[in-house]
């Protein structure tokens, strides 16, 4: 067949040289092969994508596009109160079987865990392991209860409002303050400020039934609905099973409009002051008028949202760069164009005050605006831009078999609820090839200036609190504002740079002695100046390397005096950039490129956490920076200055939120006060800072790499990386140093010890019980005390929850550590409110004597195996899990093999085993309860305008 075969050879020449033909740019982008899209007679849509990340798993979704704005006056809070109820009583699953029978094939769930109600959707989640049939076969009909089959009867409804107001009282607090008196404002009354998804309390406590069931027959209907299933799973087989569980379903007889909210644009300028002292620091934002642009999902639209995005990048770049001087304006600083629900898109700047306050702040965010404006951003900056876009991209393009089932999904329910477009991500590596070449600066001015407006109406927010100096008012805003609009600005100066950050060392170490570990698949070398290094290449996610370093030492090294420089040794170094180039310097230098090296000190560890793509440019920039954090310490006077500025505030907003206070008495009292123990800095602490002693506290342990075994685990070549691993870590000093932590008495109090906490003005408690002491340490003791950590946390759902209603959600966790002793620690933390407290520590202690005394039933230990049943092939696909692995056998001189057998040593363990470890553990003679309680009511907060 010749003929066919010159057409094809012609037409791939021809694609490869030609120009790229314009795209229509009002032409819909169509759906890319990955998926397949249907919809039934009824209206119900549904997406399909088979792909084997994770092996035997989907993830299937009922997305309902109706939510809490949808409520009528007396149905405020009822569309999240559905959706926990629907977990609560179905046509095939009476109160608590669905929760139980999830948990029995090994999904962790519970109300919230496993669903959400936003205000213009509902959407519910359900992981299922597809290997039987008959776990699929339920999962839909789990899924089709969700869509009408929810019974929503009164005692059901009853028993779960507690629960709810438990879930509300989280909320509670500045946070939410702030937010119910700036909503109005920010949404200028629309619709969406009325109808939170949490609803009111008095609805939650008191609506009938009634209620409930108008909002599900109104609104729970196939044309308001989509079904998502990706995962391992024949296609055929998923959409028979849609067929057979949603084609019955039917819309309401007589339809209510599914209407959506408006939001009008400001008509005024305007500011708002809002202070309150449980604000943790002051913060301005600029709020740009709303523009209602719903995503047409043409290729004009997705054109435009490129350019947005390339100007939010820059415009961060630039307002970063203003930190990064002695003095400077704002502590921090971000700006963002896009969308602020499905159909309206507006921008807003943000920043963090420092000691200056508002006015410094405010006229470098409206300068910096301002200079976008009337000068625009540069080719460089351009080009910087479109590099990171492509290599992002071609990042997920590479990784397109390796990606986790859960990325496509959340693309789906876009789809469905805002309309973006999903061509597939083949599809999309080559639109943003053709379109990103054509993007001009041009292009870039004018979406700037779309997006941040100088003329237009704008609401200026000002919250914080008053420890430090009295609020600037409304009025001082506005004209501060008004002045910094019109100031003259110069334009933006752009240094050349260099390409490279450093030559790559001329005389690379050797590899002296190389083994292999077939069964764990690694390759041990030792190099030429006595640094370790393992290799184990993996096929889990494609252009992903992670490495990695651990030993022992850390801040348990330093005196006393020095804990604070000790502290703060790895951020301030890592903020100064390395060798002769600032931090942005670096920045610029490795854009496009996916490398990311942190070198710190942990409580009694040395630590190097880094990661790159697998290219070659990333894979030695990875190993450049992380060189030069060992040999190309920066120091830069006014960086530090800015760094000080920041921690002074810091310091003068500790202990503001309840939360901080709790716990940072928690830490006291577990501790007996230890200057060791990790916590906010004070303002004794301040005056200890000291660059120089910072940066020598940084030397003494990253000026070698003595005794340190580098992990590299992922996306790449044994034969291949071994010239990089010889030219930098086989260069790197490894003068001697101390190789062992000190055990500087961070122990947990022993006896009984109780403490109450006052902090905070709303009815909200928190309660901590910490069992510790002493532990003979191993692995699959560690192992033990896991499972009886996930057995207590199956309790607190069923019990403190679902039974007793005293809690919305609570954990449980800890285990057995070696350092600096072997000991274990078991800690408890229950939010709860302050009238509940007693109770909820009474029936927590019931439970402990109940599993000290039973064990665990049989039916939690086999839903604790089924959940591990699941997960762990999972994280055996993990590079992540690897990598951590492979470090902690390494520090504590254990065999990684075991993970090999730990799924065996699993099976084995019985209700006796965890009983066994609960009489060790469970000490009531012995453990720390720390309690939250509000402080009598006084009135903090206050708005002005
Ligand atoms: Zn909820």
């Amino acid at each position: 067949m010749p003929n066919l075969f010159h057409a094809t050879v012609l037409a791939a020449a021809l694609a490869a040289t030609l120009p790229a033909t314009a795209l229509d740019l009002a032409a819909r982008i169509p759906v890319g092969p990955q998926v397949k899209v249907g919809k039934l007679a009824n209206g119900l849509t549904y997406y399909i994508q088979k792909n084997a990340k994770p092996e035997h798993r989907a993830e299937l979704r009922l997305v309902v596009k109706a939510g809490s704005i949808l409520e009528d006056d007396d149905q405020q809070g009822l569309a999240h109160m559905i959706e926990h109820l629907a977990f609560n009583g179905s046509a095939h699953f009476k109160k608590h079987e669905l929760v139980s029978y999830l948990e029995s094939i090994g999904v962790k769930s519970g109300a919230d865990l496993n669903a959400y109600t936003g205000p213009d959707e509902t959407v519910y989640m359900l992981p299922v392991p597809t290997a039987r049939k008959e776990h699929v076969e339920t999962a839909f009909t789990v899924l089709e209860d969700w869509a009408h089959g929810v019974t929503l009867n009164a005692d059901d409804i009853d028993k779960e409002r507690p629960i709810i107001l438990e879930e509300a009282r989280r909320n509670k607090g500045a946070q939410e303050r702030v937010r119910k008196a700036l909503a109005p404002k920010l949404y200028n009354g629309s619709r969406y400020v009325l109808r939170e998804p949490l609803g009111k309390e008095e609805v939650i406590r008191t609506a009938p039934a009634e209620a409930l069931r108008r909002f599900y027959r109104d609104w729970y209907r196939p044309d308001l609905m989509a079904v998502i299933v990706v995962g391992d799973i024949e296609p055929a087989e998923a959409e028979r099973q849609i067929k057979a569980h949603f084609a019955g379903l039917t819309n309401p007889a007589h339809e209510r409009a599914r209407t959506y909210a408006d939001i009008s644009p400001y008509k005024a300028s305007d500011a708002v002051v809002f202070t309150d002292d449980e604000i943790p620091g002051n913060s301005i934002t600029l709020n740009y008028p709303v523009r209602f642009e719903p995503d047409p999902g043409t290729y004009g639209s997705y054109r435009d949202k490129i350019i947005v995005s390339l100007v939010n990048m820059l415009v961060n770049q630039r307002l970063v760069e203003l930190t990064q001087q002695a003095n400077p304006p704002f502590l921090a600083a971000g700006a963002g164009a896009g969308s602020v629900t499905a159909r309206y898109n507006a921008a807003m700047v943000v920043a963090g005050l420092g000691p200056g306050g508002m006015a410094p702040a405010l006229t470098a965010l409206e300068q910096e605006l301002q200079r976008v404006r009337q000068f625009g951003f540069s080719e460089a900056e351009l080009e910087r831009g479109r590099k990171a876009r492509l290599s992002a991209i071609e990042t997920d393009a590479k990784a397109r078999d390796t990606t986790d089932s859960v990325k496509f999904v959340a693309e789906y329910q876009r789809n469905f609820l805002a309309g973006e477009e999903i061509p597939g991500i083949a599809a999309e590596l080559g639109l943003m090839r053709e379109i990103l070449p054509g993007i001009s600066v041009a292009d870039l001015n004018a979406a700037a200036r779309k997006a941040f407006p100088a003329d237009a109406p704008k609401l200026i927010l000002y919250t914080g609190n008053t420890k430090a100096a009295p609020a600037p008012t409304a009025a001082q805003l506005l004209a501060a504002d008004a002045a910094a609009v019109q100031a003259p600005v110069t334009d933006h100066a752009e240094k050349k740079l260099a390409q490279h950050l450093m030559e790559r060392p001329a005389t690379p170490g050797r590899i002296v002695a190389e083994a292999h570990d077939d069964k764990l698949g690694l390759t041990r070398l030792t190099l030429s100046n006595g640094v370790h290094v393992i290799l184990k290449p993996t096929p889990f996610r494609k252009d992903q390397v992670l490495l990695g370093a651990k030993r022992y030492g850390g801040i348990s090294l330093a005196d006393e005096n020095d804990i604070m420089n000790a502290r703060i040794a790895s951020e301030l170094t890592a903020m100064m950039g390395v060798k002769d180039f600032s931090p942005l310097d670096v920045d610029k230098i490795v854009a496009g490129r996916k490398v990311q090296v942190n070198v710190g000190m942990s409580d009694y560890t040395d630590e190097i956490n880094a990661n790159s793509g697998s290219g070659a440019e990333d894979l030695e920039t990875m190993f450049q920076v992380l060189w030069l954090r060992f040999n190309g310490v920066r120091r830069d006077e006014a960086l530090y200055q800015a760094y000080v500025g920041k921690l002074a505030e810091v310091v003068r907003n500790r202990a503001v939120t309840p939360e901080q206070r709790f716990f940072e008495a928690l830490g006291d009292t577990l501790y007996g006060a230890n200057p060791y123990v990790a916590r906010t800095p004070r303002q004794e602490d301040l005056g200890k800072v000291d660059l120089d002693r910072s940066i020598a506290m940084y030397r003494q342990r990253f000026a070698s790499a003595k005794g340190m075994t580098f992990v590299l685990v992922g996306d790449f070549d044994v034969a291949a990386i071994k010239p990089l691993v010889n030219a930098y870590l086989g260069t790197l000093p490894t003068p001697d140093l101390p190789l062992a932590y000190r055990d500087v008495g961070l122990h947990v109090a022993r006896g009984v010890v109780k403490k109450e906490v006052h902090a905070g003005t709303e009815p909200k408690s928190l309660v901590s019980l910490t069992f510790s002491g002493p532990a003979v340490w191993s692995d699959p003791e560690a192992q033990r005390v896991q499972v009886l950590i996930d057995v207590m946390n199956l309790r607190v759902t069923a019990v403190l929850r679902e039974k007793l209603g005293l809690i919305y959600g609570g954990q449980v966790m800890g285990g057995v550590q070696r350092e600096p002793y072997p000991h274990y620690e078991i800690g408890a933390v229950l939010p709860t409110g302050p009238e509940k407290v007693d109770r909820l520590v009474v029936a927590m202690f019931a439970e402990i004597d109940n599993v000290r005394t039973n064990g665990p039933t049989q039916e939690e230990l086999d839903k604790v195996k089924a959940n591990w049943r699941t997960t762990y092939p999972q994280r055996l696909n993990d590079n992540g899990f690897w990598l951590g692995h492979l470090l902690g056998s390494h520090l504590t001189g254990t065999s990684p093999e075991r993970v090999l057998t730990l799924m065996d040593e699993l099976e084995k363990l019985t209700v006796a085993d965890v009983r066994a470890v609960a009489q060790r553990y469970f000490d009531k003679d012995n453990y720390v309860q720390v309690v939250l309680m509000p402080e009598p009511a006084v009135q903090t907060a206050s708005v002005a305008r």
